[in-house]
């Protein structure tokens, strides 16, 4: 991989040519279009919050330096912002007169560009900026980028591979789960948690179509004009989904549906059983891990682990342990009852609270309740060896 550090870029070339989508919020080609500054459907330009994008133009007037910027280079003399996206579109839009802002000068007049001195706007078109290009292996481009001190705006994992594996491939998927105004994206928000300005709906259907192997996934499709197969396994998993449960509130949001999928989509349910299981366990109070109902009825219920039932409170494991101990003692036996009809060495022990267990005689996953009725003391043992059962 290589990596250049070129200085001799100025505000001027960058803004050559600087075009700036209001529809999407951001900036799109600088340097007369060899530079492409946000790539379709990659988040928007957030600078104009927070007068970030003031601070941008105030730095350039009194000639702090903006900072390093990171350009993959994608084909000859095509180059694709990885970071200054933001602090790029805020001059863009400062110099070029098409979609003005303007910065409050000493006494708080607002100053747009045009009504500078002609000496302020030569500084601010004259400065240098220093842009590190690399290019070479993607994977190479991907580690080093993972490395660098990335200050302005931090990419998150999928795009920095959508960055480093530029090319056909990305193209044509990010058109698909990028883009906010696809008529089926609300449908997919329903399971995907995130935004897919961010990627992250793109980096759902990566997961899912390579199991986890996203990056050799990329890899292996670069040059692929087609994103058939990453669409019909998405689709097959969010149709899957969306047959089986009735469910959308919150707690299916994110969850790993690809794993699911994976995992169950060739087992037969019953659709209206396993809604009403859903139903009743979203109600339990006893069940703490809601999220985890569907992998909990999709395997058949043999998991209560995955639901973190509710344990007896403290008040309830007390009175239990005194009743069950003073009886216990009155009939000269263990006060757990499997010791007590076990062999001799621990049949007559009288266990201390500390080193017993609440139990549940009737199994939670048999519809046990979680109150004194069902509650019985057993040494930690016992207690160990029936959970285990
Ligand atoms: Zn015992």
């Amino acid at each position: 991989m290589n990596k250049t550090l070129v200085t001799t870029w100025t505000v001027r070339d960058i803004c050559k040519g600087f075009t700036f989508s209001k529809a999407e919020g951001k900036g799109l080609f600088g340097l007369n279009g060899k530079l492409t500054i946000q790539p379709e459907y990659q988040r928007n330009y957030i600078y104009d919050k927070g007068g970030k994008d003031v601070d941008v133009i105030r730095s350039l007037m009194v000639g702090y330096p903006l900072g390093l910027l990171y350009f993959v280079k994608t084909g000859e003399d095509k180059y694709e912002v990885l970071d200054g996206q933001q602090r790029i579109t805020s001059f863009g839009r400062f110099v070029n007169t098409t979609y003005p802002f303007s910065v409050p000068d000493e006494e708080g007049n607002p100053r747009y560009f045009d009504s500078l001195s002609p000496d302020m706007q030569q500084k601010i078109l004259d400065t240098e900026m220093v842009v590190y290009v690399c290019e070479g292996d993607p994977s190479e481009i991907d580690k080093w980028f993972k490395t660098v001190n990335i200050k302005g705006e931090p990419l998150n994992d999928q795009e920095r591979l959508n960055a480093s594996y530029h090319g056909p491939f990305v193209t044509a998927a990010r058109r698909v789960f990028s883009n906010s105004l696809n008529a089926n994206m609300n449908k997919w928000l329903t399971y995907i948690k995130g935004d897919p300005k961010r990627q992250d709906v793109l980096k759902a259907a990566l997961e899912w179509v390579s199991h986890g192997n996203i990056q050799q996934y990329m890899s292996q499709h670069r040059n692929d004009t087609s994103i058939a197969e990453l669409q019909n396994h998405f689709e097959s998993v969010i149709d899957w989904i969306g047959g089986l449960f009735d469910y959308t509130d919150s707690e299916v949001r994110g969850l790993p549906w690809g794993e699911y999928y994976d995992k169950y989509h060739e087992t037969a349910y019953d659709r209206t059983a396993i809604n009403n299981r859903v139903k009743e366990l979203m109600q339990d109070p006893y069940v703490n891990n809601r999220r985890n109902i569907f992998a909990y009825v999709l395997g058949g219920e043999t998991e209560p682990q995955l639901l973190d039932v509710r344990v007896f409170d403290e008040g309830v494991k007390r009175r239990v342990y005194e009743v069950q101990t003073e009886k216990a003692k009155n009939e000269n036996i263990s006060n757990c009852p499997l010791c007590a009809i076990g062999p001799e060495a621990n049949a007559k022990k009288i266990w201390k609270i500390t080193e017993m267990d609440a139990d549940h005689v009737t199994a939670w996953s048999h519809g046990g309740a979680t109150d004194a009725s069902n509650c019985q003391m057993l040494c930690k043992t016992h207690n160990r060896a029936k959970g285990n059962r």
